[in-house]
């Protein structure tokens, strides 16, 4: 099972878990109205027993499908799914059955119209609500009303059969019923996974620079405030590098924008490729400039991972009109472990005046901010 049907059966499953909470004791607590009001448990007390058993049977089996839910996941999504569906069709066939049976055997006569009103509330109820599961919209009118069905034609009085063919209008409004209901539930999913699909894809937009598809500035800003608030709280080290392309003025002016645009993507490629560690944050900071975040990295490890950048930006290789074209970056470096006293922008402000110091010095090169 992929992701998003793993996610639709989740949402399926606690939607359908929290339609039924309310209904987990309805059919016993009927029964008990019923049968102690005709005093079955002196008048019938094998009979009241059985039936009292089984309803505290399915009960239980849906208490213990809520506590196996609230304990998820240790326990498997669809194996719960199913047993909560099960536990609910099985309650249904036992009312089904239960009201046929008072209908065929005269003993049980005076009981059965209570059985059978409520077989018919209950089956339009519990269809409606319930029938965002197919198998329960289809399966749960069918065995709580057609065994009354048979049962009134089987006995087959003039009023026996008028209450059939109400009961069949009953399974009838509950299929057309809870497939409206169903529909409008599943438009309202689908929207919904169309909605956050669109919200992911605007959050990407936002944060993605549509040249190197690289996160953009806004996006790294937001990640640099983040991360000098962590190192801060956990006294960890941040560094940051800036990467500007040299002479890239020359570049375009000789090549043209396009090539220097593709050049750009190049470099994108590049640094996300040379990138090492998952929280490394790479974004292109503006024009022909680049800058990775190295969050939990001190001043020791700063010049080699700056380095492994460099050499892959100048080992990348590209022609122009079957001409080579050589490309390199100046980096500059800062590494300090934000503490309160520092103002937020003085990584940036380092790493900056050690890129102007490479700048200076020739080019092609790393300096650290000392
Ligand atoms: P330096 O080595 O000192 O960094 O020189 P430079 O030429 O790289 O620096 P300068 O700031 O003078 O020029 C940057 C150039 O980058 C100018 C601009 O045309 C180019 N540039 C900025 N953004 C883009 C872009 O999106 N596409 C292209 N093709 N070029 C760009
Ligand atoms: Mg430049
Ligand atoms: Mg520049």
């Amino acid at each position: 099972m992929n992701g998003s049907s793993d996610n639709i059966l989740q949402q399926l499953h606690r939607d359908l878990t929290n339609r039924a909470r309310g209904g987990i004791a309805i059919y016993f607590g009927a029964w008990l109205l019923i049968a102690l009001s005709f005093d079955y448990p002196q008048q019938h007390p094998v009979f009241f027993a059985l039936n009292s058993a089984i309803f505290i049977l399915t009960v239980l089996s849906r208490l213990l499908h809520l506590f196996f839910y609230k304990k998820r996941p240790s326990t498997p999504l669809p194996l719960l799914y199913h047993w909560l569906v099960n536990s609910i069709l099985v309650a249904g066939l036992h009312w089904g059955l239960l009201t046929l049976w008072t209908l065929s055997h005269d003993d049980y006569r005076e009981i059965s119209i209570f059985l059978l009103l409520t077989a018919a509330s209950l089956g339009i109820a519990g269809t409606i609500t319930l029938g965002i599961s197919r198998r329960i919209g289809l399966v749960y009118p069918l065995v709580i009303l057609l065994p009354v069905i048979l049962g009134l034609l089987l006995r087959g009085a003039v009023e026996d059969i008028l209450l059939s063919v109400m009961a069949g209008l009953a399974l009838v409004y509950a299929f057309v019923a809870s497939r409206t209901a169903s529909q409008d539930y599943w438009r309202a999913i689908d929207n919904q996974a169309l909605l956050e699909e669109r919200a992911k894809q605007l959050e990407k937009l936002s944060t993605t620079d549509q040249l190197t598809q690289l996160n953009n500035r806004a996006y790294f800003d937001r990640r640099y405030a983040e991360e000098w608030k962590r190192c801060q709280r956990l006294g960890s080290a941040l560094s940051l590098l800036i990467l500007d392309l040299d002479h890239f003025k020359v570049l375009n002016d000789s090549y043209g924008h396009v090539f220097g645009d593709l050049c750009l993507q190049k470099v994108g490629e590049t640094l996300q490729a040379t990138r090492h560690r998952e929280p490394d944050v790479i974004a292109r900071y503006g024009g022909e400039e680049f800058v990775i975040l190295l969050p939990d990295i001190d001043e020791a490890f700063v010049e080699a991972i700056a380095e492994r950048f460099r050499l892959a930006i100048a080992a990348i290789e590209l022609d122009y009109e079957s001409h080579p074209v050589a490309l390199s970056c100046s980096i500059g470096g800062s590494s300090v472990y934000p503490g309160r006293a520092l103002s937020e922008d003085l990584l940036l402000k380092q790493a900056d005046i050690a890129l102007y110091r490479a700048k200076d010095n020739g080019r092609n090169q790393f300096q650290l901010y000392t």
